[in-house]
């Protein structure tokens, strides 16, 4: 339109998602069904006078619920679905000594720059969808017979620190029998304009809960916010010994801190696994022209395309300063220091669902489907 000729940014405008997001809660023939990201709860409080950093995740779904969503779901759990399957595939690739380094696939921003800029490696991204990806196709598989019972259609609404995950949603290797899974993203900036537009008073709420059985989830899914997050929620889950030290030992082998590549050795099984961990896409280009260069080996690579991870995504609100992203850093910590469970297999909601409802579905709903 007329912004094109003026503003070179035009061709990267996001689309708003917040008229069709009201139109969808108001059609009572639709279920909406809301997710909300990890990083999301220590940013949107940002615009309602609320302490930087702090967790403001049972306001935001008592907002919610008030806007007329009828469900609400804590990503945080489908990030514990994230690492017991990461970690299967992570140990799997390890053992047969095949395709490493294996590279996270939950930060779209990522999967995209390596598939186009470095094709080669296309192979060592991880199959494992993200927990937005996994999340939805288990929302829509779960409410399949209830939408044909009862005439209705789930739609699902993810709440998402990212604008990158808009684009993730319409990927067709993250479809479950060609059906696009998550219907539409919202970003934390979106949401926090919905919650304007209700007229809630975000500070005066008092906040409640999201809705079982998806909303349990350990701190190991929690710390998927920011960078290293990953990386430390795989290695507590493959690790045989949960205690409190060992626990508190994995938190210092350098996964945490802002810096642009981080680097660990650890002991998986008697053998020394060498992991990197980046944030930042400039990072991730240096990174694997070294890789490419021989000059540095590694079998396992998070890498999250925002600087700091996704509590720094470009759907968060801005502006944020130094002292404001480290205080979402510190919220994200925070939120798995009181968390009763730390590791996704200790997870009983995760464990349940293993157990009964994913069986034999594990590939389908978790995994991209790729030719
Ligand atoms: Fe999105 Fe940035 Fe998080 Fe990647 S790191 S998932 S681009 S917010």
């Amino acid at each position: 339109g007329q912004c094109a000729a003026v503003c070179p940014t035009a061709a990267i405008s996001i689309r708003s998602n917040v008229s069709v997001v009201w139109d969808a809660i108001e059609d009572k023939n639709i279920r909406v069904v809301a997710q909300v990201a990890p990083a999301v709860r220590i940013a949107v409080g940002d615009h309602f006078q609320i302490p930087k950093g702090e967790n403001s995740f049972a306001k935001l779904v008592e907002a919610l619920r008030i806007m007329g969503f009828d469900q609400i779901y804590d990503t945080n759990f489908a990030a514990d679905l994230t690492v017991m399957e990461e970690s299967a595939e992570f140990a799997a690739r390890l053992e047969k000594g095949e395709k490493l380094p294996l590279f996270t696939s939950c930060c779209p921003g990522w999967v995209k720059y390596c598939e186009n800029k470095y094709p080669e490696f296309a192979e060592n991204i991880s199959t494992c969808r993200s927990p937005q990806g996994m999340f939805s196709a288990v929302i829509k598989e779960y409410y399949k017979e209830s939408d044909e019972k009862e005439g209705k259609k789930t739609v699902v609404v993810s709440i998402m620190p990212c604008t990158a995950k808009k684009g993730e949603i319409l990927r067709k290797d993250n479809f479950t029998d060609g059906r696009q899974d998550t219907d539409y993203v919202l970003t934390t900036t979106e949401v926090i304009r919905m919650i304007k537009q209700m007229g809630i008073q975000f500070d005066k709420i008092s906040g409640e809960s999201a809705d079982m059985p998806f909303a349990l989830a350990s701190g190991g899914g929690a710390i998927f916010g920011t960078t290293g997050g990953v990386t430390e929620a795989v290695l507590r889950r493959l690790s045989p010994n949960k205690d409190y030290q060992t626990l508190r030992d994995i938190s210092f082998t350098g996964v945490r801190g802002e810096e642009g590549i981080k680097e660990t050795v650890v002991d998986y099984q008697g053998r020394e696994v060498k992991i990197a961990v980046v944030n930042g896409l400039a990072n991730a280009g240096k990174l694997l022209d070294r890789i490419k260069a021989g000059e540095v080996t590694y079998d396992f690579v998070e890498v999250m395309a925002c600087k700091r991870g996704c509590i720094m995504g470009g759907g968060q609100p801005g502006p944020a300063g130094p002292r404001t992203k480290q205080r979402r850093m510190e919220g994200i910590y925070k939120v798995d220091k009181s968390s009763n469970i730390k590791s996704s297999d200790e997870n009983p909601a995760v464990v349940a669902l293993y157990q009964d409802f994913l069986k034999g579905k594990e590939h389908r709903l978790l995994h991209r489907n790729l030719k």
